[in-house]
């Protein structure tokens, strides 16, 4: 991407350490940054006191389908569609403006919980532009929501509208936001 060649080391080293501080893994930071591996290990535990996770990348799209979890991404992608048409911001400083006001808004709301981790969003971004995500109006509410890109959602209810019977029956986006069980 042209976006590495273009950046000093400097601005490199500032979006690692954003990067990492909101809790990104490994393998963001190599993707969206020219840092070595070691230069990248060294500076995560500078940042954060420890090594990085060595576990498994959250690769699958059904996560972000599930209630709770899409109420949260379906949030972050409005965003971040919203910054990269309207700000003509882009590529890794969208990713990480948007995930700012993400936990903004999160936190802003009593009692709301931060679902959706850097690295869901970071790989949310990339099944969007990989086309097999996309976002979908809700036909009661409008507001557009995160699903697969190969089903039928020419009648689309989203999970704050008709939320699952686990999560009551209030409409109070507050409380839909909460931990659920
Ligand atoms: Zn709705």
């Amino acid at each position: 991407m042209a976006i590495k060649t273009v950046l000093g080391e400097t601005q490199q080293v500032k979006i690692a350490t954003d990067l990492i501080e909101m809790g990104a893994r490994l393998q963001v930071l190599q993707e969206e940054t020219s840092l070595s591996r070691e230069r990248l290990l060294k500076l995560y535990k500078e940042v954060k006191g420890e090594s990085p996770s060595k576990g498994m990348l959250p690769y699958s799209t059904d996560w972000f389908i599930s209630w709770q979890p899409n109420i949260h991404s379906s949030l972050f992608m409005g965003i971040y569609q919203f910054l990269v048409k309207n700000a003509g911001t882009d590529g890794v400083h969208a990713l990480i403006t948007a995930y700012r006001l993400y936990l903004d808004q999160v936190q802003g709301i009593e009692g709301g919980e931060v679902v959706l981790s850097i690295t869901r969003a970071w790989f949310l971004v990339r099944f969007f532009k990989a086309g097999m995500m996309q976002l979908v109006p809700c036909r009661e509410c409008t507001g557009q929501f995160v699903t697969h890109t190969n089903e039928l959602h020419s009648h689309y209810v989203c999970g704050i509208c008709h939320p699952p019977a686990r999560a009551g029956k209030t409409n109070s986006k507050t409380k839909l936001l909460q931990p659920v069980g």
